[in-house]
């Protein structure tokens, strides 16, 4: 469920310049397409007037470079006003040409929703192969591509499951490609600590593995999100992926927000103890550092959205203890700014119609009841 801090920083960096490239490009594209400078010509901005005047070298330019002063522009630049101030910012690739309207931009014809595309690699060890047959014959990739069809997104989103030697999973762009990749070892960890039964509450063998699934999926998929649709963050970005898992989740509504919450808490739910009867736990104090928030306060988060957006549904939140007073009465408020951050920065960006269809749908249908747990690892 942890992010690579470097790629996250790294993309944050891209992410400032191509918005403004995007937007610009966008504002370019409302006005007839610029001529192209021949050689010799020049053209002057006037930097009171904002006006634009063409001209033309007496003699050779190539002599006048160095007389002037002049600098190399690179591959290119934008000029853009704001006010009454002209400014001019490096722009190698960013700005798509008449002619090539692909890249990382947000440009009208590449948005556009069935933009997620899925991928079983192939593990080496050969105690994941049975998971890898597993996940394939469960077809989990494919319902979450299913579910995330209805967003419109710039570029192609990559979501998949590899070998990776450790139990992580992560949003990252791989040679400029967005994608989330969930490592095998996750998934098996998450398979080897499901409940043996029906535990408290109704919640099923099978309700864990699709919820913290669909949980830990989703929380990537937010990173994604973020970084496709340049959506701005105040806070955690960790917080805000884990908001946006929540939110998605609930949407299901009723029973099924209640199954994938439970379920997806599932394994959080063994760090918090009942409050009441064991009260005070011991940790390690580095941990409060993490960009990640605390087992216990991702669990408490979660558990405060879903009773804030139906206190009906998960009236039992706060009195089965795992809602303290403390927090319960100012959910309705928390999840209410999640929604507020979600129509504004996220919805726009998903066909509504395609989503009430997800919503209707029954996902995750040839995931079994019970699972024989895949080999534990050597
Ligand atoms: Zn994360």
């Amino acid at each position: 469920m942890s992010s690579q801090g470097k790629s996250i920083s790294f993309i944050g960096a891209i992410v400032g310049v191509a918005s403004i490239a995007s937007n610009l490009a966008v504002a370019q594209s409302q006005t007839p397409p610029p001529a192209a400078i021949a050689d010799n010509d020049s053209i002057y901005i006037d930097g009171k007037t904002f006006s634009i005047t063409p001209g033309r070298a007496k003699g050779d330019t190539s002599t006048q470079i160095q007389a002037l002063g002049a600098r190399d522009l690179g591959p290119g630049a934008i000029v853009f006003r704001s006010g009454e101030k002209l400014y001019i910012v490096a722009a190698p690739v960013l700005v798509p040409s008449p002619q090539n309207q692909a890249g990382p931009n947000i440009s009208g014809e590449n948005i556009r929703p069935n933009r997620v595309t899925v991928e079983y690699g192939v593990p080496k060890s050969p105690e994941l192969q049975e998971l890898y047959g597993m996940l394939r014959e469960h077809r989990v990739l494919e319902d979450m591509q299913g579910i995330l069809s209805p967003f419109r997104l710039p570029e192609e989103l990559t979501i998949k499951t590899t070998e990776c030697g450790m139990v992580n999973s992560w949003y990252s762009r791989e040679n400029s490609k967005p994608t989330v990749t969930l490592c095998y070892e996750l998934l098996r960890h998450i398979l080897q600590s499901l409940p043996k039964n029906t535990g408290p509450g109704g919640i099923t063998p099978r309700d864990a593995a699709v919820g913290q699934f669909f949980w830990l999926t989703t929380h990537e998929v937010g990173h994604a999100m973020f970084d496709l649709f340049k959506v701005p963050i105040f806070g955690h970005a960790e917080d805000a992926a884990d908001n946006f898992a929540g939110y998605i989740m609930l949407q299901f509504g009723k029973e099924r927000a209640r199954r994938l919450i439970a379920g997806g808490a599932w394994a959080w739910r063994m760090y918090v103890a009942d409050y009441r009867t064991k009260p005070i736990v011991q940790t390690q104090l580095a941990g409060f550092a993490s960009n990640h928030g605390q087992p216990e306060e991702r669990f408490y988060n979660l558990m405060c959205l879903a009773y804030g957006a139906d206190p009906v549904t998960f009236a039992d939140l706060t009195q089965d203890g795992y809602l303290p007073p403390n927090r319960s009465p100012t959910c309705r408020f928390e999840y209410d700014t999640l929604a507020y951050a979600f129509h504004r920065e996220i919805s726009p960006h998903i066909d509504q119609q395609m989503a009430r269809q997800v919503l209707d749908t029954a996902w995750f249908s040839n995931v079994p009841a019970t699972f024989t747990a895949p080999s534990p690892p050597r």
